[in-house]
């Protein structure tokens, strides 16, 4: 069995029938992050112990002959925003540096009691701000697939670990597209659920009507079962939905009959990477070869998803990140004789946050202050109930949306740095989804040749709300109709 290529469905099914060890699995996804690693970057913090022992444990249950869980011996990776009572959960940033969680966040749990083994925390833009990894305090990750470019983000450490094989599954996090896009430019399968659907306890908050934690994989079949374990209400998550899971892998190969896809007209665009429009096309034919009716269809209000996200979730960041003051949180700057406490806060926030957290807590503050709150952040929030309004629309004759995950495939690392405007620009196809509160799934359609490289390139199936279970049966219609994913050659 190839470790670096098996999905988790098979490493959990080898493990538990004793064809392979949970020592022997975890060792080698290990040793694999130790070749990897100089090269990529994809992990802040690796638990080689911490890993052997949980591995141990679960081979111990095999001898025993009892259950082992659905995950049982499954190594997978946090983005560094997930909370784990051990290690450290830095968030991407020197305000957190040292921070030590004393709990483990609920998604993270519920894998950890099905079986699986945490090997490590995997690199992200600075408290998932961002689009390519760059946004990291700790340095940047790069794209397996062509080192000299991004992986994409925030999620990037995590879609890299997963896209070179260190481990089989990762978790991420998906405020405007941070799972989605990251998977499209690595090359792996990646999950946003219907916001409310995955308990957000224990996820450090950026915009919390907009972050969902989910997980990103080598196959559709894994990210339905991940998600399958994580979902479902959690006290700790007053948002966390109580509605009922479906069982998202019982019909998963049945295929849906007399299936409606919708191409909304702005996914069209030249300003697409040709190979974007090519995936598009790919993967629209590939459906309709599985009896999809595919048809456009308008999405009006979309055109404005960027700037009503860029204004909802800044403004949310600057709430959210105000207890970052170095008293109760944080890194704590030094003080000098006669600095008081607005110099505390000042130089602590100063010299704990990049300049990318700034900026959004300072257009976020904007956005809020008493004169501009009517005509920016609740004229942000109707635009939001537009884009809304527009998806239900489109529901109404359509069971999915198919769109490019990102205008193009992975950008080289510097190359959208002097400019923030055109790193937002990345979000267009990703934003509304998380606006709208919805499902969404990535998975890889195709391949840009760049440089003499072949960069995956992703397209993403959208779907109504809580209907997860139709919308990866509809992505594993078109998994199963496109080439197999490879293993990126690191
Ligand atoms: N790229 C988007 C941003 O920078 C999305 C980030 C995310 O989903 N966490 O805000």
């Amino acid at each position: 069995m190839d470790i670096a290529t098996a999905t988790i469905t098979d490493l959990a099914d080898a493990i538990a029938h004793k064809r392979v060890s949970a020592r022997e699995v975890t060792g080698a996804c290990l040793d694999r992050a130790a070749k990897c690693e100089p090269a990529l970057h994809a992990f802040l913090e690796l638990f080689e112990r911490e890993a052997m022992d949980q591995a141990g444990a679960i081979d111990e249950r095999v001898a025993r002959h009892e259950h082992p869980g659905p995950l049982a011996g499954v190594p997978i990776a946090l983005k560094d925003n997930i909370c784990l009572s051990w290690g450290r959960t830095t968030c991407g940033s020197r305000m957190l540096e040292r921070y030590r969680s004393p709990y483990t966040a609920t998604a993270a749990q519920r894998l950890i009691d099905a079986g699986a083994v945490v090997i490590g925390k995997t690199n992200m833009d600075e408290f998932a701000m961002g689009s390519s990894c760059e946004n990291s305090a700790f340095g940047p990750t790069r794209n397996p697939w062509d080192l000299s470019r991004v992986p994409g983000g925030s999620s990037g450490g995590s879609a890299a670990a997963v896209a070179a094989g260190v481990v089989p599954g990762a978790l991420g996090s998906d405020t405007g597209g941070s799972i989605r896009q990251p998977a499209g430019f690595c090359g792996v399968v990646g999950l946003k659920p219907t916001y409310g659907r995955v308990s957000r306890y224990g996820l450090v908050a950026y915009a919390s009507s907009l972050d969902q934690i989910g997980p990103l994989t080598r196959s559709v079949r894994d990210a339905a079962l991940l998600t399958q374990v994580m979902a479902g209400a959690d006290a700790h998550d007053a948002t966390s939905s109580q509605r009922a899971m479906p069982d998202l892998l019982a019909g998963l190969e049945e295929g849906v009959n007399r299936l409606n896809i919708g191409v909304p007209r702005i996914a069209r665009s030249d300003s697409n990477h040709a190979a974007v429009n090519e995936a598009m096309a790919r993967a629209a034919v590939a459906l309709s070869d599985e009896g999809a009716v595919v048809r456009e269809v308008d999405l009006p209000h979309a055109g404005h998803g960027i700037a009503a996200y860029y204004l909802v979730a800044t403004a949310e960041a600057s709430s959210n990140l105000a207890r970052f003051d170095g008293v109760r949180y944080g890194r704590r700057a030094e003080l000098g004789p006669g600095d008081g406490l607005d110099e505390l806060y000042r130089r602590s926030r100063a010299e704990g946050l990049g300049p990318e957290v700034q900026r959004r807590i300072m257009l976020g503050t904007h956005a809020l202050s008493s004169g501009y709150y009517d005509a920016y952040y609740n004229t942000a929030l109707k635009v939001r109930r537009l884009i809304r309004r527009d998806f239900d629309a489109a529901f109404e004759s359509c069971d999915a949306l198919l769109l490019p995950a990102s205008p193009g495939p992975a950008f080289r690392l510097g190359e959208k740095t002097s400019d923030p405007l055109a790193l937002y620009l990345e979000d267009v196809y990703t934003v509304g989804v998380n606006l709208a509160g919805l499902p969404a799934v990535t998975l890889r359609a195709g391949a840009a040749s760049l440089d003499g490289r072949e960069l995956p390139v992703g397209v993403q199936l959208v779907g109504p709300a809580w209907r997860e279970e139709r919308l990866l049966r509809i992505a594993r219609m078109l998994e199963r109709a496109l080439p197999p994913v490879a293993v990126a050659p690191v």
